[in-house]
C-alpha cells in the first residue's frame, strides 16, 4: 500500500504545492485544511491525481478541532507515516489581537499550540508506522533567526522568560513574553516555538521511538498569500525584490519539492535538524543542516515552552 502522509494547510502556496509534489511522487496525501470546498477546488486545479488525496477538516486555531481531525483521520483507518505542519497565518498589519476560541492569541493559537496539540497526538500513530523511518516534519523561516541576513529586519523574535504562557496567555495577555502585542513578532514568536517543538519532539522521542524530527527553511517564497494581509504595494514590491536584489526568492513549485524531499528522500534522515538551502538561491544548491537561533537552540527554553505549553492545549 502507499505511505500516507498529512500536511496541515495544503490548501494553498508551500503546502499545496508539497502536497502535488508527494501525491505525484506516489505518497497518498491528507489534505489536512480548514476550507473544504476552496482545497477541493485547487487540489483539481493544480493536477493532483484522483485517488491520490484525501481532504479532511482542520483549524488549527481550535484544539476541539484538532483533536476531532485526529478521530477523523483514524477512522479511515490508514496507517501514518509523515506528518508535515505547515499551516500558518501572519497578520502583520492588525492593531488589536484576535484570539482563538480557547482565548489565546490567534497566530501563536494557530502556528504553535494547534501544531503542538496535533503533534503530541499523533505520535502514537507515527510510532505504529512501518515506514523506515516515520517523519514528523515542522515549516521553519529564517526570520526566526536574527543571526542571519533574512532575520535581522526588527521585530526580533523573543519568547522572554515566557511571562505570557505561564499566566496562561489569555486576555490581558497577547505575547508570549507577556509584553505589547506585536504582530509581526507574534508570527516570528511562533515560528521559533516551532524550531523548538521539533527539537525537544526530537530530544524526547526520537531514540525510543525512530521517528526523524526535522524543519527546514524552503526559501522565501515570496508570492505566496501568507503576505495576503499585508499592504498591497508590499505584495507587489517583496517578489521583486526578493528575485532581482536579494536573490533569495523560490517559487511555490520548488518550495513544495524541497518539503516533499525533507519527507521522502533518505538523505533527510536526520533527526532534530533545521534543513535550508541559504537565503541565496544558487543553481543546483544542496540542502545543509543549519545552525538555528540562539533562542532556538536552548534545550531550558525548549522544556518549559514544552511544559507550558502541555498545560494550554490540555495535555496536562
Ligand atoms: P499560505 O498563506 O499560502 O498558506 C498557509 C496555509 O495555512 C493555507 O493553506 C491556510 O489555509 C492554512 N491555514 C491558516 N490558518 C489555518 C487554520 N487555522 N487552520 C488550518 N489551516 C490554516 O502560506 P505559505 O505557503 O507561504 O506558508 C506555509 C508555511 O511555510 C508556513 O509555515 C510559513 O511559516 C512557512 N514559510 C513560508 C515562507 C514564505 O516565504 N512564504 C518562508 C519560510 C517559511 P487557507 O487556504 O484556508 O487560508
Amino acid at each position: 500500500p502507499k505511505s500516507t502522509v498529512i500536511i496541515t494547510g495544503a490548501s494553498s502556496g508551500v503546502g499545496l504545492q508539497a502536497a502535488k509534489a508527494l501525491a505525484l511522487s506516489g505518497w497518498y496525501v491528507i489534505m489536512a485544511c480548514r476550507d473544504l470546498e476552496k482545497t477541493r477546488r485547487v487540489a483539481k486545479e493544480v493536477g493532483m491525481p484522483s485517488g491520490s488525496y484525501m481532504i479532511i477538516h482542520i483549524d488549527l486555531a481550535s484544539l476541539e478541532s484538532v483533536r476531532q481531525f485526529v478521530r477523523d483521520f483514524r477512522a479511515i483507518g490508514r496507517s501514518l507515516d509523515a506528518l508535515v505542519c505547515n499551516a500558518a497565518i501572519y497578520m502583520p498589519l492588525l492593531k488589536e489581537p484576535l484570539r482563538s476560541p480557547e482565548g489565546y492569541e490567534l497566530t501563536v493559537a494557530t502556528n504553535h499550540l494547534g501544531h503542538f496539540l496535533l503533534c503530541n497526538l499523533m505520535l502514537e500513530d507515527l510510532k505504529k508506522s512501518s515506514a523506515s523511518p516515520p517523519k514528523l516534519v515542522i515549516l521553519g523561516t529564517v526570520t526566526h533567526n536574527p543571526d542571519e541576513l533574512g532575520g535581522k529586519i526588527p521585530p526580533r523574535p523573543d519568547l522572554g522568560d515566557l511571562k505570557g504562557f505561564a499566566e496562561g496567555f489569555k486576555e490581558p495577555y497577547t505575547m508570549i513574553d507577556g509584553k505589547k502585542f506585536e504582530p509581526v513578532k507574534a508570527y516570528k514568536d511562533s515560528k521559533v516555538c516551532n524550531i523548538l517543538t521539533m527539537r525537544e519532539l526530537h530530544r524526547r522521542y526520537h531514540e525510543s521511538t525512530g521517528i526523524v524530527f526535522n524543519s527546514l527553511y524552503p526559501g522565501c517564497v515570496a508570492t505566496t498569500a501568507l503576505f495576503r494581509n499585508h499592504y498591497p504595494l508590499f505584495q507587489k514590491l517583496f517578489p521583486l525584490f526578493q528575485k532581482h536584489i536579494t536573490g533569495g526568492f523560490v517559487s511555490e513549485e520548488l518550495s513544495g519539492q524541497r518539503v516533499a524531499q525533507v519527507v521522502t528522500d533518505p538523505a533527510f534522515a536526520q533527526s532534530g535538524v533545521y534543513w535550508s538551502w541559504g537565503n541565496r538561491q544558487k543553481k543546483n544548491g544542496n540542502a545543509f543542516v543549519q545552525k538555528v537561533s540562539s533562542q532556538a537552540r536552548d534545550d531550558e527554553n525548549a522544556e518549559r515552552l514544552w511544559e507550558l505549553s502541555e498545560q494550554l492545549v490540555g495535555l496536562k
